[in-house]
């Protein structure tokens, strides 16, 4: 593998990071410098550098950071959010990890009141 870059860090524990959100497959932590009022990244946690590296039996990759972008947005009461990814140095890719930008200005329903019923 290639240098560990700093979601390697993030994923190993090794530099702190405000987890929001982790299962089996992925991890979802804020963005140190957030552009929207919520601003998480979701990393896989296989790794993969980006969109343009996700072949063969990583393809499902890309699509399965939507879907868990997705179930978060559902989950936490967000209408409305837009998703983002950078893909290389010449697309703005800074850090050479896959990771799905989620942005919204939709304020947080963290409590459970704000978990629609069918969540439950
Ligand atoms: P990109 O430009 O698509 O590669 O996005 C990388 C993102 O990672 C940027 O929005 C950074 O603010 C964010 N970032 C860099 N270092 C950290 C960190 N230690 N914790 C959380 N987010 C970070």
């Amino acid at each position: 593998m290639t240098k560990p870059t700093i979601f390697h860090k993030i994923l190993a524990r090794e530099i702190p990071a405000t987890i929001v959100y982790e299962d089996d497959e992925v991890l979802a932590f804020t963005d140190i410098h957030p552009r929207a009022e919520t601003h998480i990244l979701f990393i896989p946690k296989q790794f993969v550098e980006s969109v343009a590296h996700a072949h063969d039996h990583l393809a499902h990759i890309p699509g399965m950071l939507i879907q868990k972008a997705k179930q978060y947005a559902e989950q936490h009461g967000i209408t409305g959010y837009k998703l983002q990814y950078n893909v290389g140095p010449d697309g703005g890719q800074e850090v050479p990890y896959i990771h799905l930008h989620f942005l919204s200005d939709t304020p947080l329903g963290n409590s459970p009141e704000g978990i629609p019923s069918e969540q439950h």
